[in-house]
């Protein structure tokens, strides 16, 4: 039977060529797009059969609409072997914050609670395969072990004790520790919760499911439209900069084969792994599991996190 993979946002960048690269392994991929014109533009664009793939509308920032492409994604009577949480949106210059349809700051909205509602809903159907696995994009930003995740451009990830989800997580809150709004900072903090739920998964589920719960770092994918919100000379000057100065610079279908081995390849199947392929880019490297900060692993806020989330997601 050919194995079926969810990858939320694969109408561009990492997510797209996911996509690819898990068609090219006999895989059928369900493309779930907030946008689904464009994803149909850019699956034809880099020339992906229409029959190994399903394009259907998501959107992440509104917990109804993660109900209902749920509850369509049933209805097509496919098995789930895989879920990939790869949507994220990056705003750096807004000034105050957007808002989810039901209040909420919308980069966490859409990257982190979106993903929490859909990985809880979806964990019922990734229980049945015979090799499930819950992939999760992380970054270098939210990891303060590495560099990356130091640099003080806004602010490191950082989520306090959760005082904004205690207080509801609505205006005018709008950041995970009830600091005033960075939005740069919202993003990784973001990332950050998404690679923690990630962890709390595995704690909770992977024993009695058998699903496989990892998250993993790429590399620097610098000209994928994520940055698109990012001043222009941003634009211009990141990809060149992490070509020829970091090294750490990956291109799109190299980061979307990454992808597809953590979903696809037997040298992936631990549960409870961050993945890296380091931060310099050399021909060949392999794979390693990354540590993480002790922000990321700390077992006890892990789990204060989730049962923050829950509520707020309508999950309780
Ligand atoms: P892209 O902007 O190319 O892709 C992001 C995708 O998310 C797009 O398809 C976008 O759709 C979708 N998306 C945004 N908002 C929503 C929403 N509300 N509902 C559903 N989908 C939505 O970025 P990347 O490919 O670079 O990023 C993919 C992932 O990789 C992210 O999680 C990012 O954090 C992570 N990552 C990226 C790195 C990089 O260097 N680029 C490095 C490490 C991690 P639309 O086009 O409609 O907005």
């Amino acid at each position: 039977q050919t194995p079926v993979c969810i990858i939320t946002g694969a109408s561009s960048g990492i997510g797209l060529w996911a996509t690819r690269a898990l068609m090219a392994r006999g895989w059928h991929v369900v493309m779930a797009c907030r946008d689904t014109a464009k994803a149909e533009a850019a699956a034809r664009e880099i020339g992906l059969a229409p029959e190994g793939r399903t394009i259907m509308q998501l959107d992440l920032g509104t917990l109804s609409g993660v109900r209902g492409f749920v509850s369509e994604f049933r209805m097509l009577g496919r098995p789930l072997d895989a879920l990939v949480c790869n949507a994220a949106t990056y705003m750096p210059r807004l000034t105050a914050p957007l808002r989810s349809p039901e209040g909420y700051e919308l980069s966490v909205a859409i990257n982190y609670f979106g993903h929490f509602l859909l990985a809880n809903l979806l964990l019922e159907d990734l229980g049945r395969a015979r090799d499930p696995r819950l992939v999760t994009l992380g970054t270098v930003t939210a990891n303060s072990e590495e560099f990356g995740g130091r640099i003080p451009i806004p602010a490191p990830a950082d989520l306090g004790d959760f005082e904004g989800l205690k207080a509801g997580f609505k205006d005018p809150v709008a950041m995970i520790d009830g600091n005033p709004f960075k939005p740069g900072k919202a993003y990784k903090d973001s990332k950050l919760a998404c690679m923690m739920m990630s962890r709390e998964l595995h704690a909770r589920f992977h024993d009695r499911t058998g699903i496989v719960f990892t998250t993993l770092y790429p590399g620097c994918v610098a000209d994928t439209p994520l940055f698109r919100h990012a001043p222009r000379a941003f634009q211009r000057i990141f990809p060149w900069f992490q070509k020829n100065v970091t090294g750490g610079y990956v291109s799109q279908p190299l980061a979307g084969e990454r992808v597809a081995d953590v979903v696809a390849d037997p040298a992936f199947a631990r549960s409870g792994v961050h993945w890296s392929w380091g931060n310099r880019q050399r021909e060949g490297r392999e794979a390693f599991a990354q540590s993480l900060s002790p922000k990321a692993t700390d077992a006890a806020r892990a789990r204060e996190l989730w049962d923050l989330t829950a509520r707020l997601v309508g999950l309780e």
